[in-house]
């Protein structure tokens, strides 16, 4: 009777799994093992490296910044993740002129994984890399604002390199730009999106990682949330794909207070993605909420949830692994 029963209830939960897949949505299952090698322990030390005070702030033109392009173009040569500027070379620059006054030249970073069918397609994943600097002795290591969306970025690319190399590289390219001067008004975004790599209109879609590693004070009870911001204003199927790839996998509660028309917090307006957005790319911005450290020189890593930080990188790559390899490009809304 028992055993009957089970039977019963195994073959309703199968049909109910296959009536719950979307058409849309590409085989899943297959990214698992490049997901997996998002690992905690190299989120972790790659961060408390990133946010050490070696970086001194990672001051927009100054020397912890340049330190810390290096750092990441090092981190891709190593991995065998490479630039789509030929050469070597994976530091967009940009002029003094461009920037605020009294801020020395910068440069953006970018890393590359070429699309095996849909190449001149471009899904975009940024993630600002630039912080406060320091004040005296103080040292603003921006661990959360913004190591968090840093080594996101680096485990991603490393994680479609991976899956490149087995043959299961993503259909569409996939760019990862680390950008700068985002703490003095999204400037590296400004450039990008005026010098772009690749024509502007073949850009798919922006994900900006800004703040994912800590959790706010309305989540102490249910951390295992994201706010997501954006994700319908353009493409509602970004949206729908989006919500459907995190039921399909990590199953955070996906929170849009900040989406909401008219949010006094404006969050949409002051990360990166905005300057997609602008230009009509369909955006999704990743973020935890701010906390009692932040833009404070009391934002260091040991203060970062791993746990938390691994699953929502791991829902990034999905969802960015879903835009990539479906069949027909994300439309935008009429
Ligand atoms: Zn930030």
């Amino acid at each position: 009777m028992k055993q009957t029963l089970f039977f019963v209830l195994f073959i309703f939960q199968l049909l109910c799994l296959s009536s719950f897949q979307p058409p849309e949505t590409p085989p899943l299952k297959s990214a698992v093992p490049f997901a997996n090698s998002i690992t905690i322990e190299e989120l972790k030390t790659t961060l408390f490296t990133f946010s050490s005070d070696s970086y001194e702030g990672r001051y927009t033109g100054e020397i912890g910044q340049k330190k810390a392009a290096k750092f990441l173009k090092e981190h891709y040569q190593k991995n065998g993740v490479l630039t789509p500027l030929g050469n070597n070379d994976y530091y967009q620059e940009i002029p003094s002129l461009f920037l605020p006054e009294n801020t020395k030249a910068s440069e953006n970073v970018v890393a590359f994984v070429k699309g095996s069918i849909k190449p001149e397609e471009i899904l975009v994943i940024s993630a600002h890399y630039d912080h406060l600097g320091s004040k005296g002795t103080k040292i603003f290591n921006g661990a959360d604002d913004n190591s968090s969306g840093t080594v996101a970025l680096l485990e991603i690319a490393e994680a479609f390199q991976l899956a490149k190399e087995k043959g299961l590289g993503p259909k569409r390219s996939v760019l990862f730009l680390h950008l700068t001067a985002e703490e003095q008004g999204l400037y590296g975004s400004k450039w990008y999106v005026q010098n772009p790599l690749f024509p502007l209109k073949n850009h798919i879609a922006n994900l900006n990682i800004d703040m994912i590693g800590r959790i706010d004070d309305t989540h102490l009870e249910n951390s295992n949330y994201l706010y997501l911001i954006g994700a319908d204003k353009l493409s509602s199927e970004l949206h729908v794909l989006s919500e459907q790839t995190n039921k399909a996998t990590l199953n955070l509660t996906l929170d849009y207070t900040y989406n909401r028309k008219n949010d006094p917090n404006r969050f949409f307006y002051r990360s990166d993605h905005y300057n997609f957005a602008k230009n009509n790319i369909p955006v999704i911005f990743y973020f935890n909420g701010v906390h009692e450290d932040y833009h404070l020189e009391t934002d260091t890593p040991e203060k970062i949830n791993y746990e938390l930080l691994q699953k929502r990188v791991q829902l990034i790559f999905y969802t960015a692994w879903n835009i990539a390899n479906r069949e027909i490009r994300l439309t935008i809304n009429n």
